[in-house]
Parts: C-alpha cells; sequence; structure tokens
C-alpha cells in the first residue's frame, strides 16, 4: 500500500482519512489493483460524475504547492469569499506567484445585501488585495451558482490565461469546489472528463481538467486558515453561521454599557460614546442576544450553549474562550469578526470585541 499513488493526481493512496488526499474506499482500491484503474475517491469522481470533491492539505505540502506556482507559467485564479475576505486571504501570495498573473475571483456575491453596488465592491476588493501586495489583473464577482457569472468567469479566464495553464487556489471553504464544479457541467456538458497526470507521483494532488488541447484548469487543495471561525465548528454550526442568502442586516440603538452576543460565539460591548446605531451583518439563524455590558461576563458562562448557541452544549468544553481586544473607533467602521461577519458603526466610541482564542477581530474600512 506503501506506495501506491492515484493515476489521476499523483496523490498518495491512503484508505483511513476521508478528508484528507489520496483516499480511497478499501473495496475500491482492491478493485483497482485487479484493473489496473487506481483513482482516488476524488478523482473516481470527477471522471464518472463530473464533479470534484473538497480535500484538504498540510501547510506543509500547501507551501510546495505554492512555490510550484512560482516556477511554471501560469495564470492564477484565486478564489476568496467576499462576506470573509479576511479568512479567505493566502498571506504572501503575492510572492509566490512571482511573475505570474493572478485574477481574484471574489465569491458568493449573492449573500451580501442587494444594495452594495457591484462597482463599488470590486473597488473595495481591488483595494485590500492591494492592502495584501496583491496586484490582479482584473477582479471578478460570482456566485458558484449563477450560471451567468460562471460564464462570465469562464470569458475572464481564457482571456487571461493566454493559452496557458489555468491554477485555481484559495483556503477551504470559499467555493472553489462548486466553482469549478459549475465550470465543468457548463464546459462539459454530460461528458466524462478525464483526468490525467502529467508528473506522476510528483504531483500535489491536483486535479487536472483539460481546457483545450495542451492547457489545462488545475484544482489545487484548500488550506485551512487558522483563523477561520470555521476550525472551531462542528458541520452544523459551520452550516448555521455560513450565510446562503442574502443578508438582511439588523440595526440595534445601543447605549454605552450594553452588549451584544453573537450566539454564544463572539461578544460585542458598547463602552463610550453616545447613543447609536449598529447593524449587524450575521447570517440570519445567528441569534444576536442583547444584555447589559455588566454582568454579561457571567451571563456568557451561565448561558453558553443554551440561550447562546452555538456551540452546542456538548461542545461547550471544547470552545476556546472569548479574548477581548478594544477599539476606538473615530469615523465609519466594519468591526469584523473573522468567519461570521461584521458591525457597521458610523460615530466615534469605544468598544470591545470578543472572539475565540485564535480567530481574527479586526477594523476595516466601511465596505458599504
Ligand atoms: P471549497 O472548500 O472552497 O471547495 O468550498 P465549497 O465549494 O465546498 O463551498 C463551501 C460552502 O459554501 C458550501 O456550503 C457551498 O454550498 C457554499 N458556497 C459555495 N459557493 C457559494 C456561493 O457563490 N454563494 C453561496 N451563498 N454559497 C456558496
Amino acid at each position: 500500500m506503501k506506495d501506491l499513488r492515484c493515476i489521476g493526481c499523483g496523490a498518495l493512496l491512503q484508505t483511513e482519512n476521508k478528508e484528507l488526499s489520496g483516499y480511497t474506499p478499501k473495496s475500491a482500491l482492491e478493485k483497482g489493483l485487479e484493473t489496473g484503474e487506481l483513482y482516488c475517491q476524488r478523482c473516481f469522481r470527477l471522471r464518472h460524475y463530473n464533479e470534484i470533491a473538497d480535500v484538504e492539505m498540510t501547510d506543509e505540502d500547501f507551501l510546495r504547492l505554492l512555490n510550484e506556482l512560482g516556477t511554471t507559467d501560469a495564470l492564477v485564479v484565486n478564489v476568496i469569499d467576499i462576506f470573509d475576505f479576511n479568512g479567505s486571504v493566502i498571506p504572501g501570495l503575492h510572492r509566490f506567484v512571482q511573475s505570474n498573473d493572478v485574477l481574484l475571483v471574489g465569491n458568493k456575491k449573492d449573500v451580501l445585501p442587494h444594495s452594495v453596488g457591484t462597482g463599488k465592491l470590486t473597488q473595495w476588493l481591488k483595494e485590500r488585495a492591494h492592502e495584501e501586495g496583491l496586484r490582479p489583473v482584473d477582479v471578478v464577482l460570482t456566485s458558484a451558482f449563477n450560471q451567468n457569472d460562471v460564464r462570465n468567469l469562464m470569458k475572464k479566464i481564457d482571456e487571461y490565461r493566454k493559452g496557458r495553464d489555468v491554477y485555481v487556489v484559495g483556503v477551504t471553504n470559499v467555493g472553489k469546489s462548486s466553482l469549478i464544479n459549475s465550470i465543468i457541467k457548463i464546459a462539459t456538458g454530460e461528458e466524462e472528463v478525464i483526468t490525467t497526470s502529467r508528473f506522476p507521483g510528483t504531483t500535489l494532488d491536483k486535479i487536472e481538467i483539460p481546457l483545450d488541447e495542451d492547457s489545462f484548469l488545475i484544482d489545487t487543495p484548500g488550506i485551512i486558515h487558522r483563523h477561520q471561525m470555521a476550525h472551531y465548528l462542528g458541520k452544523k454550526d459551520l452550516k448555521l453561521i455560513s450565510p446562503s442568502k442574502e443578508i438582511k442586516p439588523v440595526t440595534y440603538q445601543l447605549n454605552p454599557d450594553q452588549t451584544l452576543f453573537l450566539g454564544g460565539l463572539a461578544r460585542f460591548d458598547y463602552i463610550k460614546g453616545e447613543k447609536q446605531g449598529f447593524t449587524a451583518y450575521f447570517a440570519r439563524d445567528l441569534k444576536l442576544h442583547r444584555t447589559k455590558l455588566e454582568g454579561a461576563s457571567e451571563f456568557y458562562q451561565k448561558h453558553v450553549g443554551g440561550i447562546l448557541t452555538p456551540p452546542q452544549a456538548d461542545e461547550v468544553a471544547n470552545f476556546p474562550k472569548l479574548r477581548r481586544v478594544e477599539f476606538s473607533i473615530k469615523e465609519k467602521t466594519d468591526l469584523v469578526f473573522s468567519g461570521l461577519g461584521w458591525i457597521r458603526m458610523a460615530q466615534p466610541g469605544v468598544v470591545a470585541c470578543w472572539v475565540p482564542e485564535g480567530v481574527d477581530v479586526l477594523v476595516r474600512k466601511s465596505i458599504i
């Protein structure tokens, strides 16, 4: 078993962990050994169902893959989640891609309120990318499930790749697989996708989807962004906090000395300033709870896993402690709870945001 590799992507085959690359069920492995058609489950599904699945990879492998990006002549398509920009950037991507062009794709545009204009959002994304040192050749907004968006993206890819291979990169959960599956559907119709391995045994679980006679669209595994909230939640809770429809902002008029709990996942304190409106942008299913700042910590201890969920009662023991970060705000600002959403405030004031240890909280120029 030690040196068996997938003939599709070159990943080392294993039968232990479904979430990791090279996974194949034992029965399929045995059958494959007989027929000589040894595929990992991911390539098997692509071949037979025109569908790619998520895999994750270790940081080390991801670094190797990123390094490889600098040594190939390719168009790099970086998919990010507009709803969670900070949780979906790949740190240092601009250094890895070297002189290759990067096309930035802001996915999940359907979850942002429609009042956010496309032009403004594109500009906003461009500015954020520049802050990260990334100079994309273009920024495209998509919803992975919108055919027109996907067709438009395909057109842009074709325009910018200039006959070269295309590497699609992104952290987990940004919708990379959904996008590629939509592309495959449009590009192939019902045809079977042929996966190939041009560098057997040396590839890092990349999946190649032919674009024309000698170029490929290459899907790469997503890396877990350590600061994503997703890291600390079960599947059910992750679904609950990930908006699947347009977010409906909710405005709370708060006096200083009031607190908002975002389920039991995070907390927002208004400490000093005039009474003002705070607009919350979170998934509809995440319940917000308003209370007095005084005694809020005791309230949390008592009710986390109860009134304040997620986390669920049986997950509380393993859920990280909340960490407090104080901000003094002067102008219209978004306070971003990485992976959850954000709160916008327009008037000056002092606030504190509490997030699980390990998850980021930051301020940014208001997106809306
Ligand atoms: P990957 O880990 O980057 O490959 O992400 P997936 O394709 O598995 O998607 C992660 C989650 O986001 C899934 O629940 C998808 O249904 C959802 N998703 C993907 N693309 C979009 C999109 O454009 N809009 C919305 N609302 N959800 C999306």
